[in-house]
């Protein structure tokens, strides 16, 4: 079986074609000729096997989801016009009023929002745990839940979930067990081989790589996308062609991007963990993190988001305003490195109080490291720092 790398190269690419393309073309099309093989899949319920309209499904786009498909390790995946567009047609796909969701503290903003607004709002039960309290785990799963929702690395305080746990005690409760792996990446993380039943991703970060599109993705097993794909149908969350071949090209490099991401990342961490100005600072590879010896066992690189803070949010705005360098912006997985500060960003929806409750403390930024020379971003940081 091909490796990561050749995987992201190769895997998905359209078949040669009628000029023999060296890379998959852009069925720029809303529509398909409809044949009688065409109206037979229709009738037949089999609308996924055949080309009718791009909303439900287009060439281009069936080439990278086949390819993420592969590099998960899944039967099948699915792209979406946005990380929420994936992660708000998983969980409604599978949820509805009078089901439980056993969901993880630690989320992006907006999922959190949609856990704790949204879905109770139509009916569903949702109990939040503590996300690394094994304990809390096993207690809210000790009786029945339909879906399990946490973050392999959480956004943006780098927690992690226990992927073999979760899902052991996902299942025993009889539950769909999801995780949204954004941060941890497809290539520093297996979830479907713990045990996961559907990996999610925002697109826009990691897979893509490049900081120019909007996307996301899903995978596991075909009945479970398949499921996915009827909602994704209705839901309207597809993904453009072009934005498609993006995503598609984006991958290609994705081992050798996440590769100098996690190497910049701990270097920075590093240098970060032992400057006076840095009142706290958490990183999966650093020692110092509470479930170091967790993310050496299961992630074979730990990321390229480093969190850290400055004693005020007042003085970690200044620190923002003076990077030269690094871009004060949101968002993360990308070739260059940003930082934000989650307070004003990812998580401004959330109330001070409810930010303090899960750890969200003043003056935390999110840094995220691109490709970059790794000095030259330490240099900014020193400047700015000074
Ligand atoms: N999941 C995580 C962990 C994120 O950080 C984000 C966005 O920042 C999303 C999901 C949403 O993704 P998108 O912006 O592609 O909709």
């Amino acid at each position: 079986m091909p490796k990561f790398s050749t995987l992201a190269v190769h895997a998905g690419a359209e078949e040669a074609g009628q000029y023999g393309p060296g890379t998959t073309p852009i069925y720029q099309t809303t529509t398909f000729q409809l044949t009688d093989e065409v109206y037979k899949g229709m009738r037949e319920g089999k609308s996924r096997d055949v080309l009718i309209y791009t909303r439900y499904d287009n060439p281009t786009v069936r080439a990278v989801e086949r390819k993420i498909a592969a590099l998960e390790g899944a039967e099948d995946a699915l792209v979406f016009a946005s990380g929420m567009g994936a992660i708000s047609s998983a969980l409604e796909a599978f949820l509805k009023a009078g089901d439980r969701l056993v969901c993880a503290e630690d989320l992006y903003g907006l999922t959190r929002v949609l856990v704790t607004g949204r879905l109770p709002a139509l009916g569903v039960e949702v109990e939040i745990v503590p996300t690394t309290d094994k304990n809390a785990w096993k207690k809210a799963l000790s009786r029945p839940a339909k879906v399990v929702y946490c973050e392999g690395i959480s956004n943006p305080l780098l927690k992690l979930a226990d992927l073999e746990v979760i899902a052991n005690f996902g299942h025993r409760a009889g539950a769909i067990v999801m995780v949204d792996n954004t941060f941890a990446t497809a290539y520093n993380s297996r979830p479907l081989e713990q045990g996961f039943d559907i990996v999610l991703h925002s697109g826009s970060k990691y897979l893509a790589g490049h900081s120019d599109l909007i996307c996301g993705a899903a995978a596991g097993r075909k009945e479970m996308m398949h499921k996915l794909w009827d909602r994704r149908l209705m839901g309207g969350a597809c993904l453009d062609p072009h934005a498609a071949f993006l995503m598609e090209r984006g991958i290609k490099t994705m081992s050798i991007r996440v590769e100098r991401q996690n190497a910049n990342a701990l270097q920075v961490a590093s240098f970060l963990e032992g400057h006076p100005n840095v009142e706290w600072i958490t990183y999966p590879g650093l020692a110092s993190h509470p479930q170091n010896a967790l993310a050496q066992r299961q992630f074979s690189g730990f990321g390229g988001v480093v969190t850290f803070a400055t004693a005020t949010d007042e003085s970690a705005l200044k620190l923002l305003r003076k990077m030269r360098l690094i871009s004060e912006a949101t968002s993360l997985g990308g070739v260059e490195t940003v930082a934000s500060m989650p307070m004003n960003t990812s998580h401004v929806r959330m109330s001070e109080a409810e930010m303090r409750a899960i750890g969200i403390r003043p003056g935390i930024i999110r840094l995220s490291l691109g490709i970059e020379d790794c000095e030259d971003v330490i240099d900014d940081l020193k400047q700015a720092l000074s």
